[in-house]
């Protein structure tokens, strides 16, 4: 006879005092969590989530993975994150249905072949596989593309990154969690972090709506609502712009398409996944506001890409559409920190739409940063005194003038 299916994760009691709490079920705060336990022995943890673990963005994004990032700061983080999901898939046991299908980003200009020019030499200059392909390579690797003059932004050619692809999202939410419950981590879910104490410039509790924490670290990784945490219980503003994200799936089709596709000058990516769906998304609403509902002019805009760039997909259909936060820093680059201006009081946050796929480096990094009290150097010019210093990242141009590479 089948037994009761065991939970992947326990429920304890919440305690009155942890070594550290870190505010968010989100990939970020639970990798962080792993991390801590995993490679520091800290167990004496606790991720509190108020409402469950994946609900924000960890459970909502289109799952796709890269390292063809831009700058020198931003690079080496990804590459690792990407060098990461094998190694996660065999120590969490958990099958993280890593797909490396490659990304194909088009370019529809000289100019913005020239500009990836740039992010290519960049990129190999890290030891990152990618490279220039002309709109017949582009064909090549996806035979659905139109390369002819018909589109209004005709294909002049683009990048391919074989070593991306796409990672199941919710079982890297639910392999994390496990893995970190394992290791004695107390997973709380339906409790909403509702203040925090700061006492002679250090952290000295957490309250939430089941009651006072006393701990000396506390991470703030929750995600769109990073910024708002930060302001209201900290008096610490955080130039981060919270923006609508919607994505969407078509009714599963045999396989035919391979490779992610994305086109910035379209706003759009499509990916088919493991189920025989197309995935896209990629255009965001310009305007901050904090709700997750989706609207008919995104899909019809979406449609629209999709069908201008691989016509052979016109009359399918859109079977679920849905939204999450985007938490935008002026630059397009995270923000991770510790122990300024607060001993105690660490962030990692603003991971805008490309939070996924760094998701499990971060948290590696923040974990060590948390159990040594010292920043490791790869973090360094993530701090958000470089806003004040007006030393923005570059991110912006990878990311959104001609890759809307999610
Ligand atoms: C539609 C969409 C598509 C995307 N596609 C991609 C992609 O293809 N690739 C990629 O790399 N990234 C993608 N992203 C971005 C990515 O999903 C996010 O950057 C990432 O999930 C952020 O993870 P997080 O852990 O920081 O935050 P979240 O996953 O949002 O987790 C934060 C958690 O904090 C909790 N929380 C908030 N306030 C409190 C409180 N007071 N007390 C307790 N808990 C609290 C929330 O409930 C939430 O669960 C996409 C995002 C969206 C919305």
């Amino acid at each position: 006879m089948f037994g009761r299916r065991k939970r992947l994760w326990e429920a304890p009691p919440l305690q009155s005092r942890y070594d550290a709490v870190i505010i968010g079920g989100g990939l970020h705060g639970l990798a962080t969590a792993y991390f801590l336990a995993s490679r520091h022995g800290m167990t004496n943890v606790a991720v509190i989530e108020k409402r469950y673990v994946g609900f924000g963005g960890s459970g909502r994004n289109t799952a796709i993975v890269r390292a063809n990032q831009r700058t020198q700061e931003n690079l080496p983080l990804y590459r690792e994150a990407l060098d990461l999901w094998p190694v996660l898939t065999r120590e969490l046991d958990f099958n993280l249905m890593f797909h490396n299908c490659g990304n194909l980003n088009l370019a529809h200009s000289e100019a913005a072949l020239k500009a990836m020019r740039i992010q290519v030499a960049s990129a190999q200059y890290h030891g990152i596989d990618i490279h220039l392909v002309d709109a017949v390579e582009c064909k090549k690797l996806v035979p659905l593309l139109d390369i002819s003059d018909r589109p209004r932004y005709p294909v002049a050619g683009g990048m391919f990154h074989p070593p991306g692809g796409i990672v199941r999202h919710d079982a890297v939410v639910w392999g994390l969690a496990r893995g970190a419950s394992k290791l004695g981590v107390h997973i709380h879910q339906g409790t909403e972090v509702t203040g925090i104490e700061v006492r002679e410039g250090r952290i000295a509790s957490v309250e939430t709506d089941k009651g006072r924490i006393h701990t000396p670290r506390v991470l703030n990784a929750a995600g769109g609502y990073s910024a708002d945490l930060s302001s209201r219980f900290m008096d610490l503003p955080l130039p981060i712009s919270v923006l609508t994200i919607q994505a969407m799936v078509t009714q599963p089709l045999k396989p035919l398409l391979d490779h992610v596709v994305s086109s910035g000058a379209y706003h759009v990516y499509a990916n088919q996944t493991l189920k025989g769906e197309i995935a896209t998304g990629a255009h965001m609403d310009p305007w901050p506001n904090y709700t997750t509902g989706t609207s008919a002019h995104y899909i019809k805009h979406q449609a629209e890409a999709v069908t201008e760039l691989m016509p052979c997909l016109k009359g399918l259909k859109f079977m679920r559409t849905w939204a999450g936060l985007a938490d935008m820093t002026p630059d397009m680059a995270p923000i991770m920190d510790g122990n300024d201006p607060v001993e105690g009081y660490y962030m990692n946050c603003g991971w805008g739409y490309f939070g996924f796929k760094s998701s499990t480096v971060a948290g590696k990094y923040m974990a060590e940063f948390m159990a040594t009290g010292e920043c490791p150097s790869i973090l360094g010019p993530f701090t958000p005194r470089r806003f004040e210093h007006h030393r923005l990242m570059g991110e912006t141009a990878a990311l959104m003038e001609y890759s809307a590479n999610n």
